[in-house]
């Protein structure tokens, strides 16, 4: 069990002397808050793409840090010092909602997307968030399968009993389940087997080089006939060329997402996409065009 320390805690433990790297640390852990109320965060929509039916019906949320001092601020730095002092849940409740009034407004406008967020480890360690979740759906009168959620196998193994015991609500709920980063975290195939999820996300490492890496081809096709044999939907994460998409699909892979298709995408920007992939969706698979 982890004990997360409050930004109060880290910015008491400060010690003067300490490098610029500290010191960035803290003024992030100070901003965070009052960023995710003036603006300064916001969300990005990237699409999945699925490649049986060369149609995009889902996409990962993923958030936005510009900060008026320091301009961008990537995701992988901050999430993780949220994680340490305790902040994420903050950072979680405020994507969740995010996520579904976009998608209530998305349904006004007739576009049935399901959308992925992200969860950290600390969120699935106490059992507040599918009641959280089941709230927010139901004010927006929204189906449980308009949301998806993602974790790391990391999340799972700061308490097994405890998280499986959360997403087994959440799946009963009927909201989508995915592994993200599969293949980098420990314990892989163990909790492969034991996690209620419906979709396995195989990491950018073994994507990003497919199409000249002959290992990374046999770990991506290999994964995906284990993971189908569990009956588990497969998606690449990743991919950024026309070379690659052909070795997702000779592996059999179910869902691809990644800068070939798409970066992630404002909300209006994303539905612009999503209009030319529907039209002109042979611009992505010039092979059958
Ligand atoms: P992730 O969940 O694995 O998200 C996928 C990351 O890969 C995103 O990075 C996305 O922009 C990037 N990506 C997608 N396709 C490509 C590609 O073709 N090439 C390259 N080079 N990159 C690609 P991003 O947005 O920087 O996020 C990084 C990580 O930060 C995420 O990895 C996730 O672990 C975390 N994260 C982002 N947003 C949230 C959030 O709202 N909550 C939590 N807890 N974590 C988040
Ligand atoms: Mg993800
Ligand atoms: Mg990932
Ligand atoms: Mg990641």
């Amino acid at each position: 069990m982890v004990h997360a320390k409050t930004s109060h805690q880290l910015i008491a433990e400060y010690q003067p002397g300490q490098d610029e790297s500290h010191q960035r640390e803290l003024t992030l852990l100070h901003d965070l808050p009052l960023s995710l109320q003036s603006g300064h965060m916001f969300v990005v929509y990237q699409p999945k793409v699925s490649l049986l039916g060369r149609t995009a019906h889902s996409a990962e949320a993923l958030i936005r840090w510009q900060h008026p001092q320091l301009g961008f601020v990537p995701p992988d730095e901050f999430i993780r010092l949220a994680e340490h002092s305790g902040l994420i849940s903050r950072v979680t409740d405020w994507m969740i909602a995010q996520v579904i009034d976009q998608l209530a407004a998305w349904r006004q406008q007739g576009i049935e997307l399901t959308v992925a967020v992200n969860l950290s480890a600390y969120d699935l360690l106490s059992s507040d968030l599918p009641g959280q979740i089941a709230a927010l759906l139901a004010q927006h009168q929204l189906p449980a399968s308009a949301l998806a959620l993602e974790v790391t196998e990391g999340a799972v193994m700061q308490d097994p009993e405890q998280v499986i015991q959360n997403l087994q609500t959440l799946r009963e709920m009927g909201i989508e389940l995915a592994i993200d980063d599969f293949g980098t975290g420990q314990s892989s195939l163990a909790y492969l087997k034991r996690l209620p999820v419906h979709e396995v996300k195989i990491d950018r490492a073994f994507v990003k080089d497919i199409e000249h890496n002959h290992n990374d081809a046999l770990i991506v096709q290999t994964t995906t006939e284990l993971a189908h044999g569990l009956g588990l939907l497969v998606t690449a994460e990743g991919l950024e060329n026309l070379a690659g998409l052909a070795k997702l699909q000779a592996a059999g892979i179910d869902k691809v997402q990644g800068y070939y298709f798409a970066k992630p995408l404002k909300a209006a920007d994303l539905t612009g996409w999503l209009t030319e992939f529907q039209q002109n969706n042979a611009r992505w698979f010039p092979e059958v065009s």
